[in-house]
């Protein structure tokens, strides 16, 4: 039988190494339901965690319970603002 094996895949490629890398995911609601051009850079809750070796770390003050040690409960100051966000008058 020639032609293509329809709904079957023959060896499928096999993942190797870590997979998919984490994604920040540390928000307090979705990004993009928040002020129309605001980002998490000027909301008031976020929270910049720097370490004695100088890596920073961005994370929402609004989901501090949820906090990790890893990259998924980060944020990223580009992030379109939530439902969260409040002005950062600081
Ligand atoms: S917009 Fe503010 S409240 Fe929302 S995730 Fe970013 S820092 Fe947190």
């Amino acid at each position: 039988m020639n032609g293509p094996m329809l709904g079957r895949v023959k060896n499928p490629p096999v993942r190797v190494g870590k997979g998919t890398p984490t994604q920040p995911n540390g928000h307090f609601a979705r990004p993009g339901t928040g002020p129309a051009g605001e980002t998490c850079k000027t909301c008031a809750h976020r929270v910049r965690r720097e370490l004695r070796s100088g890596r920073v770390f961005q994370k929402c003050g609004k989901t501090k319970a949820r906090w990790t040690g890893g990259r998924g409960s980060d944020i990223r100051v580009t992030d379109a603002a939530c439902a969260g966000w409040e002005k950062d008058e600081a």
